[in-house]
C-alpha cells in the first residue's frame, strides 16, 4: 500500500501512520471485538480503508470467531483437502457441495457446525473420506475415479 494517499476526510496528501484500532464486529449476531493495525491519516487520524485490507481484516475476524466456537480455521480446511491431494472441484463434489459454496470456505467463510463435523471426520480418518467418495463416485468420470481413489489410498 502506498503511504502518500490523499485522505478523503481532510483532503490533504499526508503521510499515513499505523495505528492499532479496536472495533466490534457483528458476526452471526455475535459481537466480536478485534484489534488490528490500520493506516490512519497523520493529519486528522481518520482510518484509510482499502477493499483488500478490509477483506483481510474480515477474514481474521472470522478466524477469531471460529477459534471461539471451536470451528476449523480457513487454513485448516485448506490443509485437509491438500492432504488428500484433491482439487477444489473434486473435493466439493465429494462433500456434496457446489464448487462455489465450498470455495467460500477456503476463502474464509464460517462453516456451519454440520459441515465442520464432516470435515473433522475426514481430517481424522481417511476411511471417512473413502466412504463419502464411495457415495459420490457416480459424479466422476471413470478415469477420475481411479485417480482420486489412489490418492485417498495413499494416505
Ligand atoms: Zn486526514
Amino acid at each position: 500500500m502506498k503511504n502518500n494517499q490523499i485522505c478523503s476526510t481532510c483532503n490533504t496528501d499526508k503521510f499515513l501512520k499505523i495505528k492499532n484500532i479496536t472495533t466490534n464486529f457483528n458476526i452471526k449476531g455475535e459481537e466480536i471485538q478485534f484489534t488490528y493495525e490500520a493506516l490512519v491519516c497523520s493529519q486528522c487520524d481518520e482510518y484509510i480503508s482499502s477493499p483488500d485490507q478490509n477483506d483481510e481484516i474480515l477474514k481474521r475476524v472470522y478466524d477469531r470467531y471460529k477459534e471461539i466456537h471451536g470451528l476449523l480455521l480457513t487454513d485448516e480446511i485448506i490443509s485437509i483437502r491438500k492432504k488428500y491431494n484433491l482439487s477444489l472441484r473434486d473435493f466439493s463434489k465429494i462433500l456434496g457441495l457446489s464448487y462455489v459454496t465450498y470455495h467460500r470456505y477456503e476463502n474464509g467463510a464460517i462453516p456451519d457446525p454440520a459441515l465442520n463435523n464432516l470435515l473433522l471426520l475426514i481430517k481424522e480418518n481417511p476411511q471417512n473420506l473413502d466412504n463419502l467418495f464411495e457415495r459420490a463416485k457416480l459424479k466422476f468420470e471413470p478415469k477420475k475415479v481411479q485417480k482420486i481413489q489412489s490418492a485417498i489410498n495413499e494416505i
